[in-house]
């Protein structure tokens, strides 16, 4: 259980209560035979344009429905399998799993980008640019109908290294966001520098549209900076018509949310998107 702490430095992470530990340890382990057993599943949660309303991508979200703990969220597992290593197996099946849904999609004649949330240890895998390369090669997706998701945190751990990979990615022709835009450190900088597309603009933001002056300002700031830049902005967690008309009204690009719809399995999805 060492936790990296930047700088290639580790160090011991330090459990509030050893209950705590365990309860983790326990976790971990259900995981590990979850994914043997096939217990996880991803949902895929529609992309819109805010203009034209059209559904122009899906974000793949994981899922996981444990025997005796019932649907746990990712909110608790992730960080979890993040702390000990696990995300990486994790997030290979999750990508791989997503590029096969594309290109399944795409092969009944309708396509469908995906997006794919990467976890800093994900990325920061000596293999991972081939890894990507190698699951879309193995499906035939065409590269630019898989988008990464990556943090902020990913981006500036050591920028130099991830700057790298990011070039490397882009001439693979996959597309690069920044999930959960604004709730990091930023460093404006990077967002000339790094090859990405869009921004992600946290659902925490969003949550106060319209009436709440400091979360207008915010979001409208990221709007005009992405519009700048020449990114793609989309609004996450976006759940009433009037929180979508702000959105619209600022020059915000697309938005997800439970307004248009929460994240549903394959079968949901089809029915939402492309009803006969
Ligand atoms: P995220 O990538 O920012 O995903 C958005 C989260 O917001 C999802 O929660 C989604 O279900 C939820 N959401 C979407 N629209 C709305 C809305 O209108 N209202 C509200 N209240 N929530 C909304 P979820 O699926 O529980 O995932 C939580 C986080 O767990 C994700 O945040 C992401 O950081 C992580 N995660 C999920 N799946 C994966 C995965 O496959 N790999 C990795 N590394 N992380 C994942
Ligand atoms: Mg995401
Ligand atoms: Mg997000
Ligand atoms: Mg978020």
């Amino acid at each position: 259980w060492v936790k990296e702490s930047g700088r290639g430095a580790f160090r011991f992470h330090q459990p509030r209560k050893d209950v705590d530990l365990l309860s983790r340890m326990r976790l971990d382990h259900a995981m590990r035979q979850a994914l043997q057993d096939g217990q996880f599943r991803l949902h895929y949660q529609p992309q819109i344009d805010l203009r034209s309303q059209a559904v122009i991508g899906a974000e793949a979200l994981i899922r996981w429905r444990d025997p005796l703990r019932g649907e746990v969220p990712p909110g608790e597992f992730i960080p979890v399998a993040e702390e000990s290593g696990f995300i990486v197996a994790i997030g290979d099946w999750v990508l791989q799993q997503a590029v096969q849904q594309a290109a399944e999609w795409l092969r009944q004649g309708r396509r469908m980008p995906v997006a794919v949330n990467v976890s800093a240890l994900q990325f920061q895998q000596a293999q991972f640019v081939e890894s990507v390369a190698a699951v879309l090669k193995a499906s035939g997706l065409p590269p630019s109908l898989l988008e990464l998701e990556l943090t902020e945190s990913i981006l500036l751990r050591d920028a130099e290294d991830a700057l790298r990979r990011l070039q490397s990615l882009a001439e693979l022709g996959v597309c690069m966001s920044i999930d959960d835009f604004g709730t990091g450190y930023s460093s404006l900088g990077y967002l000339k520098r790094f090859p990405i597309q869009r921004l992600k603009i946290d659902r925490s933001f969003v949550k106060g549209l319209p009436g709440d002056a400091s979360d207008a300002g915010i979001v409208n700031a990221i709007v005009q900076m992405g519009r700048a830049l020449k990114l793609k902005v989309i609004a996450e967690g976006v759940e009433t018509d009037a929180q979508r008309s702000f959105l619209a009204a600022s020059g915000c690009h697309e938005y997800q949310g439970f307004l248009f719809a929460p994240a549903m399995d394959v079968q949901g999805f089809a029915e939402r998107v492309w009803p006969h």
